[in-house]
Parts: C-alpha cells; sequence; structure tokens
C-alpha cells in the first residue's frame, strides 16, 4: 500500500481521484490548497518524503499554484515524487512543472487508466530505487554518484538529486559515447510516447550539468550535440 496525497481544489475531481486510488489499494490524503498540502508535510516527521510515497499535484490551485509547491518541496530537499496535473496542450506547463522538480505529468481531462499506470510506473521506479542501496554507483571527473541514495558527492559536498534526475543521469551513463535524442530520452527516462515538446529536457540537462561539470557553461561531459541531443562522455580529452 502506498501512501498518496492528491492536491486538488475541484471537490469532485478529488473525491473521484480519491475513491479510483483506494481502490487500486492506496491510502489517499487530499488537501485543496497548496498552503495546506505544504503544512501537512510540513508536519509530518519523515524528513525525506513528508510521509507520502507520491503527490498528485494540480497546477491550477486557488493560492500558491503547483509550479510553487513543487519547487518548495525540493527546496526543503523532499524527494517524494510529484505527478503534476497540467492543463491541455499547454506546454509552457510542462516545462515549468519539469523545472519546478516534478517527476512526470498528465494533461487534464485525462482517462483513470492513464493516471493509474503513471502512478504504478512513478512508484515502481522508486521501489527499485530504494531495494538497491548502495551497489548502483558511478565515479566520474571527481564526482560520486549514489544512485542509491540520490546524491551525488563533490569532494566534501554532497549534492541532492530528485529521481528524475537520477534517471536522466543514469541513463546517459549507460550510454556513454553515444549521442542520444531528445524525443528517445523522453521516451525512456519519462515514459513518454505521446507529442511532448522534447525542450522540457533541456532544463534538466541545464540542472545535471551544475552538478557534474566545473563550468556547467563549457560542458565537458554533458555536450550538447547540436540538431541531435546530448551525449555524456565520462573522461573528456
Ligand atoms: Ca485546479
Amino acid at each position: 500500500m502506498s501512501r498518496i496525497l492528491i492536491v486538488e481544489d475541484e471537490y469532485h475531481l478529488a473525491q473521484g481521484l480519491r475513491f479510483n486510488l483506494e481502490a487500486e489499494g492506496h491510502s489517499v490524503a487530499v488537501e485543496a490548497t497548496g498552503e495546506a498540502a505544504l503544512a501537512r508535510i510540513d508536519q509530518n516527521n519523515d524528513q525525506d518524503t513528508g510521509g507520502f510515497d507520491l503527490i498528485v499535484l494540480d497546477v491550477m490551485l486557488p493560492g500558491i499554484d503547483g509550479f510553487a509547491v513543487a519547487a518548495q518541496l525540493r527546496r526543503q530537499r523532499r524527494y517524494v515524487p510529484i505527478l503534476m496535473l497540467t492543463a491541455r496542450g499547454a506546454a509552457a506547463d510542462v516545462l515549468a512543472g519539469f523545472a519546478a522538480g516534478a517527476d512526470d505529468y498528465l494533461a487534464k481531462p485525462f482517462q483513470l487508466a492513464i493516471l493509474n499506470a503513471r502512478i504504478s510506473g512513478l512508484l515502481r521506479r522508486r521501489a527499485w530505487q530504494e531495494s538497491a542501496p548502495e551497489v548502483d554507483a558511478y565515479d566520474f571527473g571527481g564526482r560520486h554518484v549514489d544512485f542509491g541514495k540520490l546524491e551525488i558527492r563533490v569532494g566534501k559536498r554532497s549534492l541532492p538529486l530528485t529521481l528524475m534526475e537520477a534517471n536522466l543521469l543514469r541513463f546517459l551513463i549507460r550510454h556513454a559515447g553515444v549521442t542520444v535524442s531528445r524525443k528517445k530520452l523522453l521516451e525512456e527516462v519519462w515514459g513518454l510516447r505521446e507529442e511532448t515538446d522534447t525542450r522540457a529536457i533541456d532544463n534538466f540537462i541545464v540542472r545535471l550539468r551544475r552538478y557534474i561539470e566545473d563550468q556547467p557553461s563549457r560542458p565537458r561531459h554533458l555536450v550538447t550535440v547540436r540538431g541531435v541531443g546530448y551525449r555524456f562522455i565520462a573522461a573528456p580529452e
């Protein structure tokens, strides 16, 4: 059983989602505003997750919006997976959601079957991450990446990674030396096969470079291949 927090101000939708997720065997809490959701998470003692295994977060909320909620959670170093509910066709929402630290998104209106599939996907990846602590690590360029703990160590500093940042970096490392297209990254890392603005990836690349490059504006490990995609190089010339 997973603990899911729904942050949604449309009462009937929120109750429908609760009913559906409880039928799937999850334990569900609902908050109608971002402020209430943050307060609830603040009160929980689990520093990493705030007491939830997943947050379903609507963008359009009466007070602070979903982007602000996601950004606030990531600033507090909470790494609970966030599935954002965006308006259909709003590519800007998707980009802003990823930039704020969301792990996946779903455009409204959506089918419950799709929502359930996305939720199981995020929970599976999380379970897999938790089942293999310590063992999954990689060293390059003076960095130690620990995929189990979701962190990069540089000297004495420890930089936290979100689940999706870690998954993206791992995928690039596994394909070291090969140019990978944005479309392939969206398909393989996020499981997004529908039409998506592939520039969503670029925000993640910018963030990863801050962690893994000595000079993020002049990347040597994570290079752009113009018009194609990105390539990871463990030991640049
Ligand atoms: Ca709403």
